[in-house]
């Protein structure tokens, strides 16, 4: 039977690490876990409770709901993997702007990222998973096979996040993503609990000016390296 591996793909926000993580989990037939879509959907759960408001959140409020909120991946009638909220589909509505201004704010909260990072590792205890997020490599899955670091200029992601958005026929005005991406970069850098950080033993890769099929062939050789032991 075929080795299987855990790949950890961390890196700032709108780098095109879920693009990545899909297409790799897809090819290998692995898990694909979309962290991110996790504290995104604390973060619905926040607003529609009423505990995060105008950029307050009430940190009680929530810890003291947490038991209560439930979260898993679910798939949808063509078999992809998406996040439900309470046995909800929230896929639709965690993408949105209003959910990207406050998911930093509850990111930081110390007793959502403990909640979090315990699913994560039920959900990877099997092998053969590929998992983005900010802190994979360095806290949720220090002993990945393989880490992957992504980057790429703040106003290349901007323009990925603003077409993304207009695509999906989203309201969007440029320069309010170029904002919460740089505010989501700090947040995510300074945050005192599992800030985002390289992996001493991530590959870094800067997709600014790569295509998407650049992008994967780079990924696939590394994947080859450690599922052949070159690496
Ligand atoms: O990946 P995505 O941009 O959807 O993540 C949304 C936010 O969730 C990030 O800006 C970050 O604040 C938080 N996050 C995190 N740790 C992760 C994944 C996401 O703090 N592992």
């Amino acid at each position: 039977m075929d080795r299987k591996i855990s790949i950890a793909i961390d890196g700032f926000s709108s780098c095109g690490k879920s693009t990545m993580a899909k297409s790799l989990a897809k090819r290998l037939s692995y898990i694909y876990i979309d962290t991110g879509a996790m504290y995104r959907a604390v973060t619905l759960y926040a607003l529609r409770e009423g505990l995060l408001r105008d950029g307050q959140l009430d940190e009680e409020g929530l810890k003291a709901r947490l038991d209560e909120i439930d979260i898993r991946f679910c798939c949808n009638s063509q078999g992809l993997s998406q996040v439900c909220l309470d046995g909800e589909n929230v896929e639709g509505q965690i993408r949105g702007m209003a959910v990207s201004n406050g998911v930093s704010i509850v990111a930081q909260v110390p007793a959502v990222r403990e909640k979090m990072v315990l699913l994560q590792r039920q959900i990877a205890a099997r092998k053969g998973t590929v998992m983005d997020g900010r802190d994979i490599g360095t806290v949720v899955l220090p002993d990945a096979e393989l880490k992957i670091f992504v980057t790429a200029q703040a106003r290349v992601r901007a323009q990925r996040r603003y077409d993304e958005l207009k695509a999906k026929g989203q309201e969007a005005s440029f320069d309010e993503i170029v904002k919460n991406i740089e505010m989501r970069d700090q947040m995510d850098l300074n945050r005192a609990v599992s800030p985002l950080r390289q992996a001493p033993d991530a590959l870094v890769l800067d997709n600014s000016f790569m295509t998407l099929e650049e992008q994967d062939a780079w990924l696939n050789e590394k994947v080859e390296e450690v599922l052949h032991g070159n690496r």
